[in-house]
């Protein structure tokens, strides 16, 4: 294959992302809708169906999946985010579908990757980034290298523990990060205040955090408490793990990191407050740069570097 192009994919639990990397350049893009709750087939065949186009162009195939994904095999182990999903080899089905090497790996350190090596996050070898949106994913550099963890979930920092008595996760667990910063939870608080306080939030049907951000930069009282309290439950998380990982950067994805200061502010604020020994610490706590490409580069970048190792 004389190509030097990579399909970078990005399968999240909504819509699919597909196109073709050069490098940090993008190409031929294709969105397709994940339809994750029609079951694993359907899934798949929109995967298939946003490749299709692209492969006969490319020499390697990288995706990223909101799941746990074990990339050494090339399965996805466990999505809860894709209906039926578990422990599907996805690399060789599309291997023998496509006839190109195919490597797969977590969506978050698809976006990880991206940032790390074209974004924001360029280098530094010490970097936690995580997304926030539907859920809140995770994923970390650590001295250079991308940590997968003994089970492929290191780096769930959505969920961690800020409140070992608060209430229960998506997960079923209690008090996780992703409890109080996840898109529908944002929105929650938000509906239990404008019961409370006036707000213009109140002409709106249908709330997202987008629109509450919004709001909040306007001035409205009760999306400015929601964003004040937002922030201060991620900055609690965001402390725990520069305890953890002392990481040069913090890097912060997904739809409502382009807030501004109305989240980054208590972000940062409740951080600093709550980590040993802030004042011999240097890190940032910043927005990423690259918007929904920076998990298809990575995708393709992480088909680049593994392609070396032994075929599925
Ligand atoms: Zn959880």
């Amino acid at each position: 294959m004389k190509s030097d192009a990579i399909v970078g994919v990005d399968v999240g639990g909504t819509n699919i992302a597909a196109a073709l990397v050069r490098g940090r350049r993008i190409s031929r893009r294709i969105a397709a809708d994940t339809f994750a709750q029609g079951g694993f087939e359907r899934s798949l065949r929109q995967i298939k169906s946003a490749i299709a186009p692209l492969h006969r162009d490319a020499r390697s195939i990288g995706i990223g999946v909101a799941g746990i994904i074990d990339s050494h095999r090339g399965v996805v182990r466990y999505s809860p985010n894709l209906r039926g999903w578990s422990d599907v080899p996805l690399a060789k089905i599309l291997r023998a579908e496509f006839d190109r090497p195919v490597r797969i790996l977590n969506d978050t350190n698809a976006i990880c990757l991206g940032e790390w090596k074209f974004g924001v996050a360029r280098g530094h070898d010490n970097v936690f980034l995580f997304s926030i949106g539907t859920g809140v994913g995770g994923a970390a550099i650590c001295e250079g290298k991308l940590l997968f963890g003994a089970n492929g979930f290191a780096g769930e920092f959505g969920h961690t523990v800020i409140d070992h008595q608060g209430p229960k996760c998506v997960c079923g667990l209690r008090g996780h990060v992703e409890r109080y910063a996840g898109a529908k939870f944002i929105v929650a608080r938000a509906r239990s205040k404008m019961a409370r306080q006036k707000s213009v939030l109140a002409e709106y049907e249908v709330l997202t955090p987008e629109i509450i951000a919004r709001a909040a930069r306007r001035g409205d009282r009760v999306a400015r408490e929601v964003f004040a309290e937002t922030g201060y439950y991620i900055g609690t998380g965001v402390s725990n793990l520069l305890a953890l990982f002392d990481p040069e950067i913090v890097v912060i994805a997904g739809g409502i990191a382009r807030a501004g200061s109305i989240l980054f502010t208590p972000i940062r604020k409740a951080a600093r407050s709550m980590v040993m020994g802030a004042e011999h610490r240097r890190f940032k706590i910043v927005p990423a740069s690259l918007g929904d490409d920076a998990g298809i580069l990575g995708a393709a970048l992480f088909s680049k570097l593994a392609v070396s190792e032994p075929e599925l």
